[in-house]
């Protein structure tokens, strides 16, 4: 199933958070109407009974990165 990935970037040396841009993690299955396989013929009535109509839970995803943020990192 197709999820949101909300990603935040942390930065070690300051401990400041950068939300970055959505990303959307697609299942490749296609028996789910949100991924790039699901065929374009399919949709209306007969999509609803045979494939998911909805995105997975979104997951957090906080990757630390060495140094300072960007703004942090003008300063020094
Ligand atoms: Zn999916
Ligand atoms: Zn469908
Ligand atoms: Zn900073």
């Amino acid at each position: 199933m197709c999820y949101l990935r909300q990603v935040c970037y942390v930065y070690e040396s300051c401990g400041h958070v950068y939300p970055m841009p959505d990303q959307q993690i697609s299942c490749d299955s296609p028996r789910c109407k949100f991924s790039p396989m699901h065929p374009k013929s399919c949709h209306g009535a007969s999509c609803k009974q045979t494939c998911k109509q909805y995105r997975g839970h979104p997951q957090q995803y906080s990757p630390q990165i060495a140094g300072f943020c960007p703004g942090c990192a003008k300063s020094h």
